[in-house]
């Protein structure tokens, strides 16, 4: 029966599917944290950051329902839900300078729209892109995109308007402890002289506040304030890709950007905006959206439309009244604590990124060399399914596990997390 689910995707798809696993479950319902197979066996989803507020809310179901038995239509109609997720969107605005939101469908969509924006703004092409980061499938979007799903010929092919500096990684990056922050930003600094020089000055500059795709990495205290000043002062707009890591997952804070301390000119975000229904957005100031009537309006035909702005607003709704920010706080102190205390026990932990409900754990073959222990960490996502738990690699070397559940997450399934990871690393260790 699966077999024949997977010829069926694949005659549909073609050879481009991607999906998690050799053999993957088919899952027929999810609830909460929980994807329940055909058969009825319960999975624990550790990795799906897209479904925030939980499989299948219902609050999230019944006010799409209700908008879709109303009226779902081509966005440039009038009609007050437009408005109504937008203002309770810059509810959260960092800024009261960013006060602007254009809805789009998805997170490649968005970037491609903020490096648009960035780009007429400034009446400038350069775009400077940090590495280990995820933007987008779209042109523009995977042009400043160098992670694992980068297709393998960028580096080749990458565009002449796209320049990539260092990842703040402080773990395994060029500069660490002590004034790391200050000599990235010193070396960012540097480039964007050079580009200067050479008549290419940027645009924007475009990071993942977390690097979320390296693994949850935070870069040290001060970069991104630090990298933000140094775009502002060579021409250019601060642009914060906050697609996975925003929307309170980190607990402490809604953004990445606000966790560091910095305020971007635009902000993208999607994934959890929508909990897998496509649902993205960009949030900029107004001098950056209207640069866009210069070179014709913005429009998105379902960008925005009745039933996604339903959508965007029954998940803010629940992040909110069931305090899911806070519960993301609250279980992922004890995740985090828990998996360091693995740690003790298994050499092949090497660290715990992250912050709340968005950690990576790196898997390592040796902690003084940090040599990334690739194929135990696949070998661990396998295992970790046969013990009920969907859990996924991250980073460029594949060798960080994606701990990024539903922020509906309770204690007692972190314990189940756990338990599982402690077991199954005894396994591929023996
Ligand atoms: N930015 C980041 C940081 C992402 O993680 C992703 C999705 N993995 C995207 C952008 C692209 O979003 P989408 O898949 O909705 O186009």
């Amino acid at each position: 029966e699966l077999r024949g689910e997977r010829t069926r995707r694949d005659a549909a798809m073609g050879g481009a599917s991607e999906r998690y696993y050799a053999e993957p479950p088919r899952i027929e319902r999810g609830w909460g944290a929980l994807l329940i197979e055909t058969r009825g066996r319960a999975y624990l989803d550790m990795v799906n950051n897209v479904t925030a507020i939980g499989h299948s809310h219902p609050r999230l179901a019944d006010s799409v329902a209700r908008q879709l038995n109303l009226l779902n239509t081509n966005s440039r109609f009038l009609y007050g839900l437009y408005a109504d997720f937008t203002s309770r969107l810059l509810e959260h605005s960092p800024d009261p300078a960013l006060d602007v939101v254009i809805p789009v469908s998805s997170g490649s969509e968005a970037n491609d729209l903020a490096l648009r924006l960035a780009q007429v703004a400034t009446g400038r092409k350069m775009i400077v892109a940090a590495r280990e980061g995820y933007h987008g499938w779209t042109m523009a979007s995977d042009a400043v995109s160098t992670s694992a799903f980068d297709n393998p010929h960028a580096a080749d092919s990458r565009p002449d308007w796209v320049d990539i500096v260092s990842a703040p990684n402080e773990y395994r990056g060029r500069f660490r402890g002590e004034g790391a922050a200050e000599r990235y930003v010193a070396e960012l600094r540097e480039r964007l002289a050079e580009l200067a020089a050479a008549g290419r000055a940027p645009a924007a500059f475009i990071s993942e506040p977390v690097l979320g795709n390296a693994g949850g990495v935070i870069p040290p205290a001060g970069y991104l304030a630090g990298a933000y000043a140094a775009i502002r002062e060579a021409g250019g707009v601060a642009i914060a890709d906050e697609v996975q890591v925003g929307y309170g997952r980190l607990g402490s804070h809604f953004w990445g950007s606000e966790l560091a301390g910095a305020v971007p000119d635009i902000i993208t975000v999607a994934k959890a905006a929508g909990n897998a229904f496509p649902l993205g957005a960009v949030i900029t100031k107004r001098e950056i959206v209207d640069a866009l009537r210069e070179e014709g309006m913005f429009f998105s035909s379902s960008g925005g439309a009745p039933a996604s702005m339903a959508a965007g607003l029954a998940v803010l709704d629940v992040i909110r009244d069931e305090g899911l920010q806070e519960n993301a706080r609250v279980v992922g102190e004890h995740l985090i604590e828990k998996l360091r205390r693995l740690g003790e026990r298994h050499p092949m932990l090497g660290e715990v990124h992250g912050s709340g409900l968005y950690l990576g754990v790196e898997l390592v073959r040796d902690r003084a060399t940090l040599e990334p222990a690739t194929e135990a960490t696949r070998e661990v996502c396998e295992r970790l399914l046969a013990h009920g738990v969907i859990m996924q690699a991250t980073s460029e070397r594949q060798n960080v596990l994606k701990v990024k559940p539903p922020m509906t997450l309770t204690i007692a399934q972190a314990d189940v997390f756990v338990a599982a990871l402690d077991r199954v690393m005894s396994e591929v260790e023996s």
